[in-house]
């Protein structure tokens, strides 16, 4: 059915970077054969998946969407694809994203563009772009992503579906590629709520092989589905509410709001003085860890090697060809905040902001059992609207980002459409809470 469906609007869409039918076919087969004997059905039997081309799979190409990983085939799987395979999920390929997941609408790809299936010239947004444009065009039952500013939960929104990113340390990072590792989270993009409790089932859980993953439990997020919200405590941010969110966009977050009053949970609107500095924040931290992380793309461990006769040259030309602008400009910023004499400068400063926007919402959840806003200050733009202007395109990211610096829960979930496109509300949890934040985003839905 998903293959099916594939070859039906993929070339429309462009959600994927490899589709591995023979392998799917295969599995499905196996599978088949397995649950006729009378083997165990698992908890994602026969379910067809995208995975972000940034999640290792064995024996899979895994490019990040980059040039300089067009050829990297994984000798191993991550920690979540094994979780998956467990639960007897069937990843049908590897999902279009910005490159190294460092972008807003997909158009970051060093291979092609994906389009929004709402409307398709517009962006499905980013980094997850092809994760969400394959969830809502059908062409898989769910999606894995990764969200390092927001990029599982702004292409949900773009795209009119469900995306959730777990608490930092609640799903392991082992074989995610990395971007920036204090940030990055993998987790899923579904067609509802219900659908991402059972991904998150699957994935969940404490890992030896990620020493930031927790070690705490993993409750029963299907039985956290009560649809019940009375008496809850609702935290809705004047900051995320203010001048620079478009007005259809706020009107349907008003509406969504009122919802959940009907259904007896308590508004009320506070203050996170310090998420107006979170872009800014966000902008020093994600490029210094990358500059780092990206080191290691040298044209001798991995990927691409370009011609050269030395080793200066060869590092100089294998990088110079395989990473694109928006990877470059990151690595230049990055390396520049970390930087002897500006380090303190940039990189620290940005560190104890961080520490200053995490307790602003520690203290609202002293108090609120949930945050709730829009997910995005605007409904999906048009393609090539923003990519020649960096700024705008990293302001695109101001109410997802304070979530990622403060290591929180988070989902966006439909809310209605502004002019046509689709809205997400966000509904933000305390850290390791993600059945209140599963329980509310299933209440409104
Ligand atoms: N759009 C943000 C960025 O470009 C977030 C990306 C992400 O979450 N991976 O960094």
């Amino acid at each position: 059915l998903s293959l099916r469906r594939i070859d039906e609007v993929e070339d429309r869409v462009g959600a994927f970077i490899t589709v591995d039918r023979e392998g799917a076919r295969a599995r499905a087969e196996e599978l088949d054969k397995q649950l006729a004997e009378g083997g165990e059905r698992g908890l994602l039997a026969a379910i067809p998946a995208g995975i972000k081309d940034n999640i290792c799979t064995e024996g899979l190409l895994t490019t990040c969407a980059s040039k300089i990983l067009a050829n990297y085939i994984p000798i191993y799987d991550a920690t979540v694809m094994k979780k998956l395979r467990a639960a007897q999920a069937i990843p049908v390929g590897k999902t279009n994203m910005d490159e190294f997941a460092m972008g807003s609408s997909t158009e970051n790809s060093g291979f092609h563009l994906t389009r929004n299936p709402w409307d398709l010239e517009r962006v499905p947004g980013g980094s997850s772009g092809g994760s969400a444009a394959a969830v809502a065009a059908g062409e898989v039952f769910f999606a894995l992503g990764s969200d390092t500013g927001g990029s599982i939960r702004q292409p949900a929104a773009f795209c009119g579906v469900v995306g959730l990113k777990p608490t930092y340390g609640r799903v392991s990072r082992f074989g995610l590629v990395a971007f920036a590792s204090s940030l990055d989270q993998i987790g899923p993009l579904t067609k509802s709520v219900e659908d991402a409790a059972y991904v998150l089932q699957v994935i969940s859980g404490h890992d030896p092989m990620d020493s930031t993953s927790a070690d705490v439990e993993v409750p029963d997020y299907l039985s956290a589905l009560t649809g019940e919200v009375k008496g809850l405590k609702v935290a809705v941010p004047r900051e995320l509410m203010g001048d620079g969110i478009e007005p259809g966009v706020r009107e349907r977050v008003l509406e969504a709001l009122r919802v959940l009053e009907g259904m007896g949970a308590v508004c009320e609107e506070v203050s996170l003085p310090h998420i107006r500095y979170a872009v800014e924040t966000y902008y020093l931290l994600a490029p210094a860890e990358a500059s780092s992380n990206l080191a290691r793309y040298d044209g001798i461990r991995y990927g691409v090697r370009a011609p050269a006769d030395n080793l200066t040259e060869l590092y100089y030309n294998t990088r110079s060809v395989g990473f694109g602008p928006e990877v470059k400009r990151r690595i230049m910023l990055g390396t520049y905040a970390l930087s002897s004499g500006y380090y303190d400068a940039y990189y620290l400063k940005a560190q104890k902001v961080r520490t200053l926007i995490k307790r602003d919402f520690d203290q609202i959840f002293e108090k609120y059992d949930v945050v709730i806003g829009p997910t995005t200050p605007t409904t999906a733009f048009r393609i090539g609207e923003k990519v020649d202007d960096p700024l705008t395109m990293y302001l695109n990211d101001i109410c997802t980002i304070p979530v990622n610096l403060a290591g929180l829960p988070a989902i966006s979930v439909p809310c209605g459409l502004s002019g046509g496109l689709p809205v997400g509300l966000q509904v933000i949890g305390r850290p390791f809470d993600e059945e209140t934040v599963l329980r509310v985003a299933h209440a409104y839905e």
